[in-house]
């Protein structure tokens, strides 16, 4: 944990056996883009983002062939021993789904209810109501779960209406804002009217800008003491999706606000659905809020380094230690918080070396064709000739075994 991050004080909702909010270590979450109905596909998708950290994975769950497949899903994980909470995914007819479907009901880890999407006029509070009645009887937590793009109409009308009459009329932003933090707070608090105990409740506004996120959760987190879940809507494809996400989740989770993250990539085609954990657990690993694997340093490289054999060095090392992380984690506790380093040349690197746990520098352009390891601030030895590589990763990986084996009296 940085120090100087506090986290914003909330009560404790238990999503399956996963703690959210109350001070626990801020939980990473997905999404599957599986047709639920084909549970065979959404059970490997499922597991596939559970093995990269997904500690809560929802799925949709939009027709009763898609709620029918929710138990052979759960089964299936269980015969590969996950037992990841699975989170379902309901618009307009959750209230039905739900009833029609108790073992899937009973099986589900949380609802995500979007009031935007219920249902309107007089049955928007009815269709609440059945899927409130029906996760009390489970003992289930729900997620009210606002979005910008499907908002209640009706509590953004009551607000413009509200707005038409000052002497100095708010912004259209502003007064979208105010209706999205309040359909979520006027929800939560109907759902405990009908008797959901508070700590069962988690709540969520996603909009698909930085700014207006900033805002809407600093209103949510300054009026509620419901843990959030954190995430920016539609952040979009590869780098500029990565780069949204981040500059918008960070400086909140900086303020200490935020219990439960996703990032919402969109894949490129035929892309593992995995990325979008692996940049939640970044974007946490980066600001010191958890430790997922192993952090590389490596510097840019500059016109001292030798050719592509530094940034391939630097990738390599990268793949292996993502690679062993499912064994090392299991064996090695504490591995986690390893920093490696790998530089580029001789005469800036041993300094970075020096302060990760192991690092190399490679030879830069025209240096003497060594590369010195460091291990623990202290010069270990110096590889040379065509398997530095190789060479590298096996002093890695027993630097991995020494430290963090002896910690966990592995021999
Ligand atoms: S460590 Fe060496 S190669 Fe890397 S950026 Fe600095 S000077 Fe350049």
């Amino acid at each position: 944990m940085s120090p100087s991050i506090t986290r914003r004080p909330t009560v404790t909702a238990w999503v399956g056996g996963v703690p959210i909010g109350g001070g626990h270590p801020i939980v990473v979450q997905s999404m599957t883009n599986t047709d639920t109905a084909d549970a065979e596909a959404t059970a490997i998708q499922v597991a596939q983002l559970a093995r990269a950290g997904s500690e809560i994975v929802r799925v949709t769950v939009n027709t009763r062939e898609a709620a029918a497949a929710i138990p052979e899903i759960v089964a299936r994980l269980a015969e590969v021993g996950l037992e990841v909470p699975i989170v379902g995914d309901f618009h307009y007819n959750g209230h039905i789904l739900l009833r029609e479907f108790p073992e899937t009901a009973r099986l589900l880890a949380k609802y995500r209810i979007n009031p935007g999407n219920v249902g309107a006029g007089q049955h928007h509070d009815a269709n609440f109501a059945t899927m409130i009645e029906v996760a009390k009887e489970f003992g289930k937590p729900v997620r009210i779960g606002v979005n910008w793009g499907s908002l209640d109409q009706s509590v953004l009308a009551r607000l413009m209406d509200r707005n038409a009459l000052l002497a100095t009329p708010r912004s259209g932003t502003n007064v979208m804002i105010d209706a999205m933090v309040t359909s979520a707070l006027e929800s939560a608090q109907y759902a405990e009217r009908l008797g959901l105990p508070h700590d069962r409740i988690i709540i969520s506004v996603k909009v698909s800008s930085a700014p207006e996120l900033w805002q809407v959760y600093r209103q949510l987190a300054a009026e509620c003491d419901y843990p959030l879940h954190l995430g920016l809507t539609e952040a979009g494809m590869g780098m500029k999706g990565m780069v949204a996400s981040s500059v918008a989740l960070s400086p909140l989770l900086l303020d200490g606000i935020g219990d439960t993250i996703r990032v919402s990539l969109t894949p490129e085609p035929g892309a593992s659905r995995k990325l979008e954990v692996e940049v939640a657990q970044q974007i946490l690993q980066s600001m010191n809020l958890r430790s997922f694997l192993p952090q590389v340093t490596s510097c840019p490289g500059c016109g001292r380094t030798t050719s592509q054999f530094f940034q391939e060095l630097a990738q390599r090392i990268e793949g292996y230690i993502r690679e062993s992380m499912p064994v090392w984690k299991t064996r090695y506790p504490g591995v986690e918080e390893m920093q490696v380093a790998v530089m580029g040349c001789i005469v800036n690197g041993p300094g970075e070396s020096k302060h990760a746990n192991i690092g190399i520098s490679l030879p830069g352009t025209g240096e003497d064709p060594r590369a010195p390891v460091y291990q623990d601030g202290k010069l270990l030895t110096t590889l040379k000739g065509p398997r530095i590589v190789e060479d590298f990763q096996e002093l890695l990986e027993r630097y991995v075994e020494q430290t963090y084996g002896e910690k966990a009296g592995v021999s």
